[in-house]
Formats: structure tokens, sequence, C-alpha cells
């Protein structure tokens, strides 16, 4: 294989020519002219491809099963649609139940569905867990006055589901989104419980970012004759620009001060560890450089990561730095770079971890920095993205680079990708 080398951060930047992704119209795809509007105050021009192909299928009351990564625009392909059908007519009780894996994605649902039917009737609410005795009755409230769309956690949909108070018999759209999340969460039977209870005439989409075996076998149990659309499994967003460095570990933190030192287009950065213990680590490393920078992983509680998280989006912290836990389903727009501290085990992380920069239609930067033992695991994920990403050694002034041989790291590692690199022994001054 030719291996792509550039040789600056610079350079790279201009590698790739990056490609938009809408190029439709919203008024081409049958949607209400009010809707159109209030699209357009969300600041939406074009639709995404997953929005092209999903929204006339789900206006036409087809069962769907959507293969669509975060980032593409998912969100908006099954609500407007829905928030089309509901703005039509009367409703009476609940009429849609949108099931997601995590409290920040059902926010970020919810947030959307409240941007869109802003102008309108429609209501909406997230339930999800960690609230207070004051939300609970909140939304039992909800669900028993008849809100519209119910976005809700599995764990406390069923919690509402078994006081007996909630009438699932108007629902008509049910919803599932990152459905191979929720598998791997160990939501299955959770899954199947709910369903029991819906009516069996309903309209069911489910969206996930892959298509293994089980996603397939839970969409034979609950969709009726999916209609299937697949956007670039697997594959970053086609605006990412994409680039390694090749990296001995004690050498990364300087790394990243290079890439983000003295570059004040790049305001929103994100830095991707695997380990909560490396997210600290880089954390008191560069605010001992005196960066504006704060720290994501399970150690903070859900209240504290939504400080941090507002901190961030409201630009009071320039870097993010974050663990995989939550590199799926954070929703921060304009992030400008996203750097990969190291290769994530799983290739599937990658994709997520890339996919919150250049989120639909914009564009942004992703870098992993790779050491002499995550090769392998980074041709891996090559393979898998089916792109050969560009790599370049670091600046000869930081320290020296390991070559690229993908082959020998894979005997270093002995196949085990939780191998640290510890680069050359003089370089751990
Ligand atoms: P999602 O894939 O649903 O997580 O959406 C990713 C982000 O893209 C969200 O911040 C949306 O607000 C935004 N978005 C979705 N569709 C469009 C569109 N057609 N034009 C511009 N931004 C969009």
């Amino acid at each position: 294989m030719s291996i792509k080398y550039v040789h600056s951060f610079e350079e790279s930047f201009n590698a790739e020519k990056i490609r938009d992704l809408g190029s439709v119209n919203f008024k081409e795809l049958g949607l209400s002219d009010d809707l159109i509007d209030s699209i357009s105050y969300m600041g939406f021009e074009k639709a995404t491809p997953i929005q092209e192909q999903a929204i006339p299928k789900i206006l036409d009351g087809k069962d769907l099963i959507a293969c669509a990564q975060t980032g593409t625009g998912k969100t908006a392909a099954f609500i407007l649609p829905i928030i089309n059908k509901l703005a039509a007519k009367e409703t009476k009780g609940i009429s849609t139940v949108v099931i997601c894996p995590t409290r920040e994605l059902a926010i970020q649902i919810d947030q959307q569905i409240n941007g869109f039917t802003y102008f309108t009737s429609i209501s909406s609410i997230a339930i999800y867990g960690g609230g207070d005795g004051d939300s609970w009755d909140e939304q039992k409230k909800a669900l028993t006055s008849g809100v519209d769309i119910v976005v809700a956690t599995p764990g406390k949909f069923i919690a509402h589901l078994n006081m007996g108070y909630m009438d699932l018999t108007t629902i008509e759209h049910v919803i599932l989104d990152e459905a191979d999340r929720m598998l791997d969460i160990g939501f299955h039977d959770d899954i199947l419980r709910i369903f029991s209870y819906f009516p069996k005439d309903r309209q069911t989409l489910m969206f996930s970012a892959t298509m293994p075996r089980k996603i397939r076998d839970l969409a034979q149990e609950i969709l009726k004759e999916p209609d299937e659309i697949s956007i670039a499994i697997s594959k970053p967003a086609e605006g990412v620009m994409q680039l390694i460095y090749l990296c001995y570990d004690p050498l990364k933190t300087k790394m990243i001060k290079r890439l983000i030192d003295g570059k004040d287009s790049l305001k929103t950065i994100i830095i991707f560890s695997s380990t909560k213990r490396e997210v600290s680590q880089i954390v008191r490393d560069l605010r001992n450089k005196n960066y504006l920078v704060e720290g994501i992983s399970s150690d903070l509680d859900q209240s504290e990561r939504e400080a941090v998280l507002i901190r961030f989006r409201s630009k009071q912290c320039r870097v993010l730095v974050a663990t995989d836990v939550m590199s799926r389903g954070i929703d921060i727009k304009d992030i400008n770079l996203v750097i990969n501290y190291n290769v994530p085990n799983d290739a599937e992380d990658y994709v997520h971890r890339i996919g919150r920069t250049a989120r639909a239609d914009t564009t942004g930067i992703a870098v992993t920095l790779v050491n002499e033992e995550e090769m392998y695991k980074f041709l891996r994920i090559e393979r898998l993205i089916e792109k050969e990403i560009l790599k370049s050694p670091i600046p000869a002034d930081i320290g020296e680079s390991p070559k690229w041989n993908p082959s020998a790291s894979q005997k270093k590692s002995g196949g085990n990708f939780r191998g640290k690199g510890k680069g050359p022994r003089r370089k751990l001054r």
C-alpha cells in the first residue's frame, strides 16, 4: 500500500477537497410551507442525504430501518416528517415516542423538536433518569395530560409504564434512535417490553449507526416490511479532514500544544482519550500551560457534566478533554478540531469520535496521534472506513517519529490493542 505523507498541519489542511453534504431543498421533500419556515429559522438550508432519503418514505407512512451515524442530520430526518403529520391533524394523547440510549441524547432530540415546533401547538417532553421528585411529577403530569411527543430513555420510560397511568393506545409513531448503542448497553429486553405496550398498528422507525446481526434480528421483531436506507455505514461525515501524526506517547502532549498554539481560528477543540486517568493527565498538563481546558468523563455526575458542556458550548473553555463514553451523542456545533490522543480500541468509536466535527454540512479537522504500537489498530480503522488517511511525522523540533509500519506494530502489541507505546527511552525525560 502506498503511504500518503504530508509534512505540516497547514499543508494537510489544504490537502483534501472538502465536499458539502446537502444538495436538495426541504421544499422538494413534501414538507408543509409552515414547517419549511421553521426549518430555515433553525438555519438549515439544504437537506442532508439521510433527510433527503428518509423524509419522503416516512411521510408515506412506511416503516424504516436506517443506517446513519451521528452527525448526518438523522434526528431531523425522523422528526421533521413526524411533526409534518402531527401539525396536519388534531392529536389526542401521546402520538409519538422516541426511545434513545442516553439522557444527553434525549435532551438534544427534545431541543430539536422544540425548535421545529416553536410556532405550532405540538408539545414534547424528554424523560430520562437522574432527576429529582419534582421532575418526576412534571413528567407524570405531561404523560397523563396528552403531550404529543415523548422522548425517553428505556429505563425511565419503563418506570413510568410500571405506574400504570400512561395511555399508549393513541400512539401512531415509534422511533428507536441509536438502536445499536441501546443493545450494547443491554436494553434489548427493556425495548421488547416497551414495544409490547404499543399498538400493533403503528409506524416504526429504527436508526442505528451500525447494522450487526442483532440489530437486524430486532428489526424483524418490531418493524413491518421496512424500507431500508444506508448512509455511509461506519464512515465519517465527508466534511471531516482526517490526518494522523506518528508520535511516541511521551511527546503527545507537546504535539497537542503545537496543533493548537497560535491557531486562533480553532475556537472549539475536543481531545479524546481512552481512559479517565489520561483525561485528568491531559487536563493537568494543558492547564499548567494556561489553556482554558476542562475534562469530562464518567467521574463527573450528570449535573457536573452538563455544567462542563454549557461552559464549552458558550466558549468559556476552548478545549474539552473527554473519554469515549462522551464521544457519542454530544451535540456541540462548530467543533473545529478533534484530536484523538490515542487510537480507539473499537473502530466504530473512531467514527463516533471524529463525528463531533463536521456535523451536518460543516467542515472540520480530526487528528489522531498514533504511537508505534497503535499503527495496526489504525490500519483496521482505515479498512473499515475504506479510506487511507494522510500520515505525517511530528515536527523534528518536537522529536523523533516512529515509522509507519503497521505489521510490526501488530507483532509488538501481540494483537492486543491495549498496548501502550512508550517510545525510545531517551525521549522519556
Ligand atoms: P444529528 O445527526 O441529528 O445528530 O445532527 C447533527 C447536527 O446537524 C445537529 O446539530 C443538527 O442541528 C444539524 N443539522 C441537521 N440537519 C441539518 C441541515 N439540513 N442543515 C444544517 N444543519 C443540520
